[in-house]
Protein backbone atom coordinates (compact mmCIF):
# COMPACT_ATOMS: atom_id res chain seq x y z
CA UNK A 1 0.00 0.00 0.00
CA UNK A 2 1.37 3.43 -0.51
CA UNK A 3 0.21 6.95 -0.06
CA UNK A 4 1.42 9.32 -2.80
CA UNK A 5 0.43 13.13 -2.04
CA UNK A 6 1.58 15.79 -4.00
CA UNK A 7 2.32 18.77 -2.22
CA UNK A 8 -0.04 21.01 -2.42
CA UNK A 9 0.41 23.72 0.02
CA UNK A 10 -1.77 22.13 3.07
CA UNK A 11 -2.97 18.40 3.69
CA UNK A 12 -6.26 18.34 2.35
CA UNK A 13 -9.01 16.07 4.26
CA UNK A 14 -9.74 13.95 1.33
CA UNK A 15 -5.50 13.28 1.26
CA UNK A 16 -5.73 12.34 4.87
CA UNK A 17 -8.96 10.09 3.96
CA UNK A 18 -6.90 8.66 1.22
CA UNK A 19 -3.99 7.84 3.50
CA UNK A 20 -6.08 6.18 6.26
CA UNK A 21 -7.63 3.89 3.81
CA UNK A 22 -4.17 2.87 2.53
CA UNK A 23 -3.17 2.52 6.31
CA UNK A 24 -6.26 0.40 7.46
CA UNK A 25 -5.39 -2.41 4.50
CA UNK A 26 -1.74 -2.77 4.90
CA UNK A 27 -2.43 -2.79 9.61
CA UNK A 28 -4.87 -5.55 8.35
CA UNK A 29 -2.53 -8.16 6.52
CA UNK A 30 0.71 -9.10 8.78
CA UNK A 31 2.55 -8.38 5.52
CA UNK A 32 1.31 -5.12 4.82
CA UNK A 33 3.74 -2.28 3.75
CA UNK A 34 2.58 0.95 4.43
CA UNK A 35 4.51 2.98 2.10
CA UNK A 36 4.62 7.32 1.97
CA UNK A 37 5.58 8.84 -1.38
CA UNK A 38 5.99 12.38 -1.98
CA UNK A 39 5.07 13.00 -6.12
CA UNK A 40 6.92 16.07 -6.12
CA UNK A 41 8.22 16.17 -9.57
CA UNK A 42 5.95 19.28 -10.38
CA UNK A 43 8.70 21.61 -9.40
CA UNK A 44 6.17 24.65 -8.91
CA UNK A 45 4.85 22.65 -6.20
CA UNK A 46 7.48 21.56 -4.37
CA UNK A 47 8.39 23.50 -1.22
CA UNK A 48 10.29 21.78 1.32
CA UNK A 49 7.78 23.27 3.82
CA UNK A 50 4.67 21.88 2.49
CA UNK A 51 5.92 18.12 2.29
CA UNK A 52 7.10 18.95 6.37
CA UNK A 53 3.20 19.90 6.24
CA UNK A 54 2.38 16.14 4.86
CA UNK A 55 4.72 14.73 7.62
CA UNK A 56 3.73 16.48 9.94
CA UNK A 57 -0.07 15.70 9.57
CA UNK A 58 0.09 12.34 9.14
CA UNK A 59 2.52 11.87 12.39
CA UNK A 60 -0.54 13.35 13.90
CA UNK A 61 -3.04 11.09 12.51
CA UNK A 62 -0.92 8.15 13.66
CA UNK A 63 0.02 6.74 10.29
CA UNK A 64 2.92 5.35 11.36
CA UNK A 65 5.41 4.34 7.75
CA UNK A 66 6.89 1.03 7.39
CA UNK A 67 9.01 2.16 4.56
CA UNK A 68 9.98 5.71 3.19
CA UNK A 69 9.16 8.68 3.54
CA UNK A 70 10.38 8.30 -0.47
CA UNK A 71 10.25 11.31 -2.74
CA UNK A 72 9.71 10.88 -6.61
CA UNK A 73 11.57 13.47 -7.68
CA UNK A 74 14.46 11.55 -6.60
CA UNK A 75 13.71 8.42 -9.07
CA UNK A 76 14.20 10.35 -11.72
CA UNK A 77 16.55 8.42 -13.53
CA UNK A 78 14.12 5.10 -13.59
CA UNK A 79 11.35 7.00 -14.95
CA UNK A 80 13.38 8.66 -17.63
CA UNK A 81 14.79 5.28 -18.14
CA UNK A 82 11.37 3.59 -18.38
CA UNK A 83 10.22 6.42 -20.95
CA UNK A 84 13.40 5.27 -23.42
CA UNK A 85 12.77 1.71 -22.65
CA UNK A 86 8.88 1.93 -23.78
CA UNK A 87 9.83 4.22 -26.67
CA UNK A 88 12.32 1.91 -28.39
CA UNK A 89 9.64 -1.12 -27.74
CA UNK A 90 7.25 1.60 -29.74
CA UNK A 91 4.91 2.54 -27.17
CA UNK A 92 5.93 5.52 -27.44
CA UNK A 93 6.45 8.26 -30.10
CA UNK A 94 8.20 11.94 -30.22
CA UNK A 95 5.84 14.76 -31.78
CA UNK A 96 6.60 18.26 -32.75
CA UNK A 97 3.19 19.91 -33.03
CA UNK A 98 3.27 23.13 -31.47
CA UNK A 99 0.31 24.43 -28.99
CA UNK A 100 -0.73 26.73 -31.91
CA UNK A 101 -1.07 23.99 -34.39
CA UNK A 102 -2.78 22.06 -31.53
CA UNK A 103 -5.32 24.81 -31.12
CA UNK A 104 -5.83 25.09 -34.67
CA UNK A 105 -6.67 21.32 -35.04
CA UNK A 106 -9.26 20.99 -31.89
CA UNK A 107 -12.27 19.69 -32.40
CA UNK A 108 -11.06 18.26 -36.23
CA UNK A 109 -10.12 14.70 -35.63
CA UNK A 110 -12.44 11.60 -33.90
CA UNK A 111 -10.12 11.29 -31.30
CA UNK A 112 -10.72 13.52 -28.31
CA UNK A 113 -7.96 15.36 -27.42
CA UNK A 114 -4.78 15.23 -29.34
CA UNK A 115 -5.32 14.00 -33.04
CA UNK A 116 -2.49 11.15 -33.08
CA UNK A 117 -0.94 13.90 -36.05
CA UNK A 118 2.77 12.55 -35.40
CA UNK A 119 1.63 9.38 -34.33
CA UNK A 120 3.43 8.07 -38.01
CA UNK A 121 5.42 10.27 -38.66
CA UNK A 122 8.09 9.30 -37.84
CA UNK A 123 9.24 12.21 -36.25
CA UNK A 124 13.36 12.60 -34.30
CA UNK A 125 14.00 13.50 -31.53
CA UNK A 126 14.52 17.29 -30.87
CA UNK A 127 14.50 20.15 -28.57
CA UNK A 128 10.78 20.42 -28.64
CA UNK A 129 9.43 17.32 -28.60
CA UNK A 130 7.02 15.68 -26.37
CA UNK A 131 6.81 12.33 -26.18
CA UNK A 132 3.14 10.79 -26.36
CA UNK A 133 2.05 7.12 -25.60
CA UNK A 134 0.33 5.28 -28.81
CA UNK A 135 -3.08 4.36 -27.62
CA UNK A 136 -4.47 1.66 -28.80
CA UNK A 137 -7.41 2.64 -31.37
CA UNK A 138 -9.51 -1.04 -30.32
CA UNK A 139 -11.29 -2.75 -27.88
CA UNK A 140 -11.91 -1.51 -24.32
CA UNK A 141 -9.83 -1.12 -21.23
CA UNK A 142 -11.58 -2.27 -18.15
CA UNK A 143 -10.39 -0.84 -14.78
CA UNK A 144 -11.50 -3.54 -12.20
CA UNK A 145 -12.05 -1.15 -9.12
CA UNK A 146 -12.41 -3.11 -5.66
CA UNK A 147 -15.07 -0.29 -5.13
CA UNK A 148 -17.15 0.45 -8.25
CA UNK A 149 -16.62 -2.71 -9.59
CA UNK A 150 -16.03 -2.78 -13.66
CA UNK A 151 -15.78 0.01 -14.90
CA UNK A 152 -15.28 0.51 -18.78
CA UNK A 153 -13.11 2.80 -21.14
CA UNK A 154 -13.28 2.95 -24.93
CA UNK A 155 -9.95 3.26 -26.20
CA UNK A 156 -10.37 5.19 -28.88
CA UNK A 157 -11.46 7.87 -26.72
CA UNK A 158 -7.96 8.39 -24.78
CA UNK A 159 -6.20 10.65 -26.98
CA UNK A 160 -2.13 10.11 -27.38
CA UNK A 161 -1.38 11.42 -24.06
CA UNK A 162 2.15 12.94 -23.25
CA UNK A 163 4.48 10.96 -20.99
CA UNK A 164 7.68 12.96 -21.24
CA UNK A 165 7.65 16.75 -22.04
CA UNK A 166 9.52 18.55 -24.40
CA UNK A 167 11.42 19.92 -21.43
CA UNK A 168 12.35 16.08 -20.27
CA UNK A 169 9.78 16.23 -17.67
CA UNK A 170 8.44 13.08 -16.79
CA UNK A 171 4.98 13.66 -16.21
CA UNK A 172 2.75 12.19 -13.34
CA UNK A 173 0.92 8.90 -15.10
CA UNK A 174 4.18 6.76 -15.95
CA UNK A 175 6.21 8.38 -13.08
CA UNK A 176 3.72 7.38 -11.20
CA UNK A 177 3.59 3.74 -12.85
CA UNK A 178 7.23 3.45 -12.63
CA UNK A 179 7.32 3.81 -8.75
CA UNK A 180 4.48 1.67 -8.70
CA UNK A 181 5.93 -1.11 -10.20
CA UNK A 182 9.78 -0.91 -8.47
CA UNK A 183 7.73 -0.76 -5.57
CA UNK A 184 5.85 -4.10 -6.11
CA UNK A 185 2.71 -1.75 -4.96
CA UNK A 186 -0.67 -4.71 -4.66
CA UNK A 187 -3.50 -1.80 -4.08
CA UNK A 188 -3.59 1.89 -5.40
CA UNK A 189 -6.41 3.64 -3.56
CA UNK A 190 -7.02 7.21 -3.95
CA UNK A 191 -9.71 9.95 -5.09
CA UNK A 192 -11.63 9.10 -7.34
CA UNK A 193 -10.69 12.08 -8.96
CA UNK A 194 -7.90 9.77 -10.17
CA UNK A 195 -10.57 7.22 -11.94
CA UNK A 196 -9.92 8.66 -15.98
CA UNK A 197 -6.21 7.98 -14.79
CA UNK A 198 -6.30 4.30 -14.29
CA UNK A 199 -6.83 2.92 -17.86
CA UNK A 200 -3.81 5.10 -18.56
CA UNK A 201 -2.01 3.87 -16.05
CA UNK A 202 -2.98 0.52 -16.49
CA UNK A 203 -1.89 0.78 -20.21
CA UNK A 204 1.37 2.16 -19.63
CA UNK A 205 1.77 -0.79 -16.32
CA UNK A 206 1.06 -2.99 -19.00
CA UNK A 207 3.45 -1.87 -21.84
CA UNK A 208 6.53 -1.71 -19.09
CA UNK A 209 5.85 -5.46 -18.32
CA UNK A 210 5.83 -6.19 -21.56
CA UNK A 211 8.80 -4.02 -22.39
CA UNK A 212 10.80 -5.18 -19.35
CA UNK A 213 9.59 -9.14 -19.35
CA UNK A 214 8.99 -8.19 -15.82
CA UNK A 215 5.47 -9.45 -15.28
CA UNK A 216 4.50 -7.17 -12.06
CA UNK A 217 1.07 -8.28 -11.21
CA UNK A 218 -0.94 -5.04 -12.00
CA UNK A 219 -1.87 -3.08 -8.71
CA UNK A 220 -5.90 -3.41 -7.52
CA UNK A 221 -7.28 -0.16 -7.97
CA UNK A 222 -9.89 1.85 -5.55
CA UNK A 223 -11.29 4.86 -6.27
CA UNK A 224 -12.82 6.57 -2.93
CA UNK A 225 -15.78 8.67 -3.19
CA UNK A 226 -15.85 12.08 -3.90
CA UNK A 227 -16.21 14.53 -0.49
CA UNK A 228 -18.94 16.75 -0.60
CA UNK A 229 -19.80 19.87 1.53
CA UNK A 230 -23.38 20.86 2.98
CA UNK A 231 -24.53 21.92 -1.01
CA UNK A 232 -23.67 18.36 -2.13
CA UNK A 233 -20.82 20.29 -4.06
CA UNK A 234 -17.29 19.22 -4.37
CA UNK A 235 -15.33 20.45 -1.37
CA UNK A 236 -14.09 23.82 -2.15
CA UNK A 237 -10.78 25.14 -1.40
CA UNK A 238 -11.69 28.07 -1.31
CA UNK A 239 -14.81 28.19 1.05
CA UNK A 240 -14.92 24.71 2.97
CA UNK A 241 -12.50 24.02 5.62
CA UNK A 242 -10.16 21.20 4.26
CA UNK A 243 -7.07 21.83 5.56
CA UNK A 244 -6.70 18.49 7.96
CA UNK A 245 -3.66 21.19 9.78
CA UNK A 246 -6.60 23.44 10.88
CA UNK A 247 -8.42 20.94 12.53
CA UNK A 248 -5.33 19.57 14.52
CA UNK A 249 -4.49 23.77 15.38
CA UNK A 250 -8.23 24.22 16.73
CA UNK A 251 -8.37 21.46 18.63
CA UNK A 252 -9.84 18.42 17.29
CA UNK A 253 -8.44 14.73 18.83
CA UNK A 254 -6.78 12.97 16.41
CA UNK A 255 -8.40 9.73 17.51
CA UNK A 256 -11.45 11.40 16.98
CA UNK A 257 -10.45 12.81 13.58
CA UNK A 258 -9.21 9.39 12.17
CA UNK A 259 -12.83 7.68 13.41
CA UNK A 260 -14.73 10.49 11.55
CA UNK A 261 -12.44 9.93 8.28
CA UNK A 262 -13.22 6.43 8.59
CA UNK A 263 -16.98 6.97 8.17
CA UNK A 264 -16.38 9.46 4.66
CA UNK A 265 -18.04 6.68 2.74
CA UNK A 266 -18.28 3.16 4.64
CA UNK A 267 -18.93 2.71 8.27
CA UNK A 268 -18.28 0.12 10.81
CA UNK A 269 -21.18 -2.56 12.03
CA UNK A 270 -23.68 -1.83 14.14
CA UNK A 271 -25.11 1.21 15.00
CA UNK A 272 -22.45 3.03 16.84
CA UNK A 273 -20.12 5.26 14.83
CA UNK A 274 -18.13 6.17 17.40
CA UNK A 275 -15.41 2.99 17.54
CA UNK A 276 -12.10 2.18 18.97
CA UNK A 277 -9.46 2.48 16.31
CA UNK A 278 -8.74 -1.52 16.33
CA UNK A 279 -12.25 -2.24 15.40
CA UNK A 280 -12.00 0.65 12.92
CA UNK A 281 -9.16 -1.42 11.50
CA UNK A 282 -10.71 -4.75 12.32
CA UNK A 283 -13.50 -4.16 10.33
CA UNK A 284 -12.45 -1.97 7.31
CA UNK A 285 -13.23 -3.33 3.46
CA UNK A 286 -12.47 -1.56 0.69
CA UNK A 287 -15.94 -3.51 -1.24
CA UNK A 288 -18.05 -1.88 1.93
CA UNK A 289 -17.01 1.22 0.79
CA UNK A 290 -19.42 3.27 -1.17
CA UNK A 291 -19.43 5.15 -4.29
CA UNK A 292 -21.90 7.96 -3.62
CA UNK A 293 -20.46 11.29 -2.46
CA UNK A 294 -19.73 11.84 1.12
CA UNK A 295 -20.70 14.47 2.94
CA UNK A 296 -17.94 16.17 4.69
CA UNK A 297 -20.12 17.29 8.16
CA UNK A 298 -17.96 19.48 10.33
CA UNK A 299 -20.98 19.61 12.76
CA UNK A 300 -20.70 16.25 13.03
CA UNK A 301 -17.12 15.92 13.00
CA UNK A 302 -16.92 18.71 15.68
CA UNK A 303 -19.79 16.97 17.91
CA UNK A 304 -17.85 13.21 17.97
CA UNK A 305 -14.69 15.87 18.99
CA UNK A 306 -16.85 16.26 21.84
CA UNK A 307 -17.77 13.10 22.41
CA UNK A 308 -13.76 12.01 22.47
CA UNK A 309 -13.24 14.55 24.75
CA UNK A 310 -15.61 14.21 27.65
CA UNK A 311 -14.51 10.56 27.53
CA UNK A 312 -10.74 11.34 28.16
CA UNK A 313 -10.11 11.19 32.10
CA UNK A 314 -9.58 14.45 33.78
CA UNK A 315 -5.52 13.97 33.72
CA UNK A 316 -5.40 13.60 30.15
CA UNK A 317 -7.86 16.47 29.58
CA UNK A 318 -5.81 18.24 31.30
CA UNK A 319 -2.42 17.34 29.98
CA UNK A 320 -3.81 17.19 26.54
CA UNK A 321 -5.04 20.81 26.33
CA UNK A 322 -1.93 22.23 27.20
CA UNK A 323 -0.46 23.49 23.83
CA UNK A 324 -3.41 25.74 23.92
CA UNK A 325 -3.90 26.53 27.60
CA UNK A 326 -0.17 26.64 28.65
CA UNK A 327 1.72 26.70 25.11
CA UNK A 328 4.98 27.18 27.17
CA UNK A 329 5.32 24.06 28.88
CA UNK A 330 4.07 21.87 25.30
CA UNK A 331 6.74 20.88 22.59
CA UNK A 332 4.53 21.39 19.99
CA UNK A 333 1.80 24.63 19.80
CA UNK A 334 -1.01 25.57 17.47
CA UNK A 335 -0.53 27.84 14.97
CA UNK A 336 -2.52 31.77 15.45
CA UNK A 337 -3.78 30.61 18.44
CA UNK A 338 -2.03 32.72 21.79
CA UNK A 339 -4.46 31.92 24.75
CA UNK A 340 -5.38 35.25 25.99
CA UNK A 341 -3.46 35.12 28.88
CA UNK A 342 0.44 35.38 29.48
CA UNK A 343 2.22 32.72 31.44
CA UNK A 344 2.89 34.62 34.82
CA UNK A 345 -1.19 35.13 34.83
CA UNK A 346 -1.59 31.53 34.30
CA UNK A 347 -2.39 29.52 37.17
CA UNK A 348 -1.90 25.53 36.55
CA UNK A 349 -3.86 24.42 39.87
CA UNK A 350 -6.30 26.58 39.37
CA UNK A 351 -7.03 25.16 35.84
CA UNK A 352 -6.97 21.76 37.47
CA UNK A 353 -9.48 22.88 39.58
CA UNK A 354 -11.87 23.78 36.95
CA UNK A 355 -11.25 21.66 33.95
CA UNK A 356 -13.52 18.84 34.80
CA UNK A 357 -16.31 21.87 34.61
CA UNK A 358 -14.69 22.84 30.78
CA UNK A 359 -14.41 19.16 30.23
CA UNK A 360 -18.24 18.95 29.62
CA UNK A 361 -18.94 21.93 27.88
CA UNK A 362 -16.28 22.37 24.89
CA UNK A 363 -15.84 20.71 21.79
CA UNK A 364 -12.80 21.29 21.02
CA UNK A 365 -9.78 22.08 23.15
CA UNK A 366 -9.15 25.45 21.37
CA UNK A 367 -12.84 26.50 22.94
CA UNK A 368 -11.29 26.67 26.65
CA UNK A 369 -8.92 29.70 26.45
CA UNK A 370 -11.98 32.20 26.14
CA UNK A 371 -14.39 30.19 28.22
CA UNK A 372 -11.84 30.77 31.03
CA UNK A 373 -9.92 33.59 30.20
CA UNK A 374 -12.13 34.92 33.48
CA UNK A 375 -10.13 33.10 35.77
CA UNK A 376 -7.11 34.83 34.75
CA UNK A 377 -7.21 38.25 33.51
CA UNK A 378 -7.75 41.07 35.94
CA UNK A 379 -9.20 43.12 32.29
CA UNK A 380 -11.82 41.42 32.23
CA UNK A 381 -12.94 40.86 28.02
CA UNK A 382 -16.76 42.51 28.32
CA UNK A 383 -18.94 41.16 25.91
CA UNK A 384 -20.78 44.28 25.38
CA UNK A 385 -23.81 43.08 24.19
CA UNK A 386 -24.36 40.56 26.26
CA UNK A 387 -23.43 43.30 29.14
CA UNK A 388 -26.57 45.79 27.52
CA UNK A 389 -29.08 43.18 27.45
CA UNK A 390 -28.32 41.56 30.34
CA UNK A 391 -27.39 44.64 32.88
CA UNK A 392 -27.23 48.31 31.16
CA UNK A 393 -30.46 48.29 29.65
CA UNK A 394 -32.30 45.46 32.26
CA UNK A 395 -33.48 47.91 35.46
CA UNK A 396 -34.36 43.94 37.07
CA UNK A 397 -31.11 42.68 36.16
CA UNK A 398 -29.22 45.99 37.96
CA UNK A 399 -31.56 45.27 41.37
CA UNK A 400 -30.35 41.61 41.14
CA UNK A 401 -26.75 42.43 40.86
CA UNK A 402 -27.23 45.35 43.90
CA UNK A 403 -28.57 42.56 45.95
CA UNK A 404 -26.32 40.09 44.96
CA UNK A 405 -23.52 41.87 46.35
CA UNK A 406 -25.24 42.93 49.84
CA UNK A 407 -26.09 39.20 49.94
CA UNK A 408 -23.18 37.43 48.69
CA UNK A 409 -21.00 39.79 51.14
CA UNK A 410 -22.88 38.23 54.14
CA UNK A 411 -22.19 34.43 53.28
CA UNK A 412 -20.76 32.58 55.90
CA UNK A 413 -19.26 29.99 53.57
CA UNK A 414 -18.02 31.05 49.55
CA UNK A 415 -19.14 27.47 47.85
CA UNK A 416 -21.12 26.85 45.08
CA UNK A 417 -24.35 25.33 47.39
CA UNK A 418 -24.90 28.65 49.20
CA UNK A 419 -24.09 30.45 46.27
CA UNK A 420 -26.59 28.65 44.36
CA UNK A 421 -29.67 29.02 47.13
CA UNK A 422 -28.28 33.35 47.83
CA UNK A 423 -29.22 33.66 44.22
CA UNK A 424 -32.49 31.45 43.89
CA UNK A 425 -33.76 33.49 47.18
CA UNK A 426 -32.69 36.86 45.83
CA UNK A 427 -34.27 35.80 42.25
CA UNK A 428 -37.59 34.71 43.79
CA UNK A 429 -37.58 38.10 45.64
CA UNK A 430 -37.64 40.26 42.56
CA UNK A 431 -39.90 37.23 40.43
CA UNK A 432 -37.11 35.98 38.28
CA UNK A 433 -36.50 32.36 37.81
CA UNK A 434 -32.85 31.13 38.90
CA UNK A 435 -31.84 31.20 34.68
CA UNK A 436 -32.53 34.78 34.74
CA UNK A 437 -30.85 35.80 37.69
CA UNK A 438 -28.02 34.37 36.82
CA UNK A 439 -27.49 35.77 33.76
CA UNK A 440 -26.50 39.56 35.20
CA UNK A 441 -24.24 37.72 37.85
CA UNK A 442 -22.26 35.17 35.06
CA UNK A 443 -22.12 38.50 33.11
CA UNK A 444 -20.58 40.67 35.69
CA UNK A 445 -18.08 38.06 36.66
CA UNK A 446 -16.95 36.14 33.62
CA UNK A 447 -17.61 38.97 30.96
CA UNK A 448 -20.10 36.59 28.71
CA UNK A 449 -23.32 34.50 29.06
CA UNK A 450 -21.74 31.15 28.35
CA UNK A 451 -19.23 29.54 30.48
CA UNK A 452 -18.67 26.95 32.83
CA UNK A 453 -21.23 26.36 35.00
CA UNK A 454 -21.26 29.80 37.65
CA UNK A 455 -21.79 28.76 41.32
CA UNK A 456 -18.69 26.37 40.80
CA UNK A 457 -16.84 29.18 39.56
CA UNK A 458 -17.37 31.62 41.49
CA UNK A 459 -16.30 29.59 44.51
CA UNK A 460 -13.10 29.26 42.66
CA UNK A 461 -12.79 32.68 41.47
CA UNK A 462 -13.02 33.31 45.16
CA UNK A 463 -14.97 35.93 47.43
CA UNK A 464 -12.72 38.85 46.83
CA UNK A 465 -12.35 38.43 43.13
CA UNK A 466 -15.97 37.90 42.64
CA UNK A 467 -17.67 40.42 44.51
CA UNK A 468 -15.14 43.31 43.14
CA UNK A 469 -16.42 42.20 39.66
CA UNK A 470 -20.10 42.61 40.13
CA UNK A 471 -19.34 45.63 42.00
CA UNK A 472 -17.06 46.81 38.92
CA UNK A 473 -19.95 46.09 36.68
CA UNK A 474 -22.51 48.31 38.73
CA UNK A 475 -20.28 51.00 37.95
CA UNK A 476 -19.96 50.92 34.80
CA UNK A 477 -23.84 51.82 34.34
N1 LIG B 1 0.05 12.44 -6.59
C1 LIG B 1 -1.29 12.04 -6.84
C2 LIG B 1 -2.20 12.93 -6.01
O1 LIG B 1 -1.75 13.53 -5.06
C3 LIG B 1 -1.44 10.60 -6.42
C4 LIG B 1 -2.39 9.80 -7.18
C5 LIG B 1 -2.26 8.33 -6.84
O2 LIG B 1 -2.44 7.99 -5.67
O3 LIG B 1 -1.98 7.56 -7.73
O4 LIG B 1 -3.36 13.07 -6.28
Amino acid sequence: MRFAPSPTGYFHVGSARSALFNWFVARQDPEGVFILRIEDTDAERNREEWVEGIYSAMAWLGLNLDEGPFRQSDNFAAHDSAAQLLRRAGYLYYCDCTFAELEERKGLGATPGYDGFCRERGVERGPTTALRFRTPREGVTIVRDLIRGDVEFINNLIDDFVVVKSSGVVLYALANVTDDRLDRITHVIRGEEHLANAPKQMMLWEAMNAATGDEVPLALYAHLPLLVNEQRKKLSKRKDPVATESYRDQGYLPEAFVNYLALLGWSPRGDEEIVPLSTLIEQFRLSDVSHSPAFFDVKKLTHMNGEYLRALSLDEFIERSAPWVAPWTSAWRPSDREPPWREDQFDQHLFALIAHLVQERVATFGEIPSMVAFFFLDELPIDEASFAKVIANDPLGRDLLRSAVQRFELLASWDAVSLHDATLTLGEELGLALRKSQAPIRCAVTGSLVGPPLFESLELLGREKSLARLRAALERV
